[in-house]
């Protein structure tokens, strides 16, 4: 991963084209630093602040200054009075954490860490969907480039999405992009209709219902916890269905004490942490592998961190009239989310 030593230290010029080639830092820390102590000492001294997502390997989650699924996020995005933002997550969290503060350095440690989710969802192809469906509004889901939430009316989380639909104008006719599972959630739980975008996230789809199902019948007492960007047919099955932190809330509250998790199993660990007396089953895949963990997500790792605490990048860059338009609609999803008693003012 790391192709160059540090026996001199490179200058910003170096670092941008290191970027540029690599996406990330490419750079070996010295093999005798502590990096948990240094990304301390580095965060205090830079005024920087990291935001993890739960997706995210249990070290990188330990040394976050919070932990949380995309609403909690960008709502510490938008309140924090740090100086730089770390965002160890994948490029859209990123983008959503700089719209909010477009006077802060919001740094990502691995630029690659993309999203099949909200690359499913190109702006150009998305602007021709649109435009088939003149006077309709959109609800796009806060896994999408800054592009299409600029295209958006309000965006949503897993974690708001159906009360915000249910209180959205009852004369608004609707495109909700782009998850189709998550909008076919959203249309059983609030009865609207809503014309669907087809993308899908490669790891949510993966599961496999036959197996899943032979899971239950093996531990009968277990209860199958779920996200609403799983397919249709294995949410029919589940006991309870929730955004990420709406899974953790469940496993802490449920006096059951076996869960089978169909969610990306980097949330696990703050599971374990919350409730080390519960069983946790990760649901099994259509594939004999871990493909049901983000590889996106995984790009990110302690030294990438440390780098981009240390060298400022690489950075998020946004067009100040492109996160001006994006802004809007984010903005709108804190301000419904507030007046719905779903975050706290
Ligand atoms: S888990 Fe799915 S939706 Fe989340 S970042 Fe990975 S690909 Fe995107």
């Amino acid at each position: 991963m790391f192709h160059i030593s540090t026996a001199s230290l490179p200058s910003p010029e170096e670092i941008h084209s290191l970027v540029k080639e690599y996406g990330y830092v490419p750079l070996e820390p010295p093999p005798t630093l502590d990096l948990f102590a240094e990304i301390e000492r580095l965060k205090k001294a830079k005024n920087a602040i990291i935001l993890a997502h739960y997706y995210q390997d249990a070290d990188i989650q330990d040394i976050a200054d919070f932990v949380g699924d995309s609403l909690q996020l960008s709502q510490k995005a938008a309140e924090t009075q740090a100086d730089m933002i770390i965002f160890a997550g994948v490029h859209f969290m990123a983008e959503t954490a700089k719209i909010l503060n477009p006077d802060k350095k919001v740094v990502i440690p691995d630029l690659n860490a993309g999203c099949s989710l909200s690359d499913s969802c190109p702006p150009e192809a998305f602007a021709a969907f649109k435009q088939r469906y003149p006077g309709y509004k959109v609800v796009s889901y806060i896994n999408t480039s800054a592009a299409i939430k600029a295209m958006s009316d309000i965006i949503v989380t897993s974690s708001n999405a159906v009360p915000i639909v249910q209180a959205l104008p009852s004369d608004w006719r609707i495109i909700f992009a782009p998850d189709k599972n998550l909008g076919a959630y959203v249309m059983k739980k609030t009865g609207r209709e809503m014309v669907l975008w087809e993308g899908v996230c490669m790891v949510h789809t993966i599961f496999s219902y036959q197996k899943v199902r032979a899971l239950r019948a093996q531990y009968p007492e277990a209860e199958l916890i779920a996200h609403p960007e799983c397919e249709p047919a294995l949410l029919e099955l589940a006991d309870f269905i929730g955004s990420t932190t709406g899974l953790l809330n469940y496993v802490i509250k449920s006096p059951k004490r076996q869960f089978i998790v169909a969610t990306e199993p980097g949330i696990l660990h703050q599971m374990r942490k919350a409730a080390p007396d519960k069983e946790l089953i990760p649901a099994p895949t259509e594939y004999s592998c871990s493909c049901n963990t983000c590889p996106h997500m995984k790009l990110n790792t302690l030294e990438k961190i440390y780098n981009a605490l240390y060298y400022e990048a690489p950075e998020i860059a946004l067009s100040p009239e492109l996160m001006e338009a994006a802004r809007r609609p984010i903005e709108r999803m804190l301000e419904m989310s507030r007046q719905l008693g779903l975050i706290s003012k």
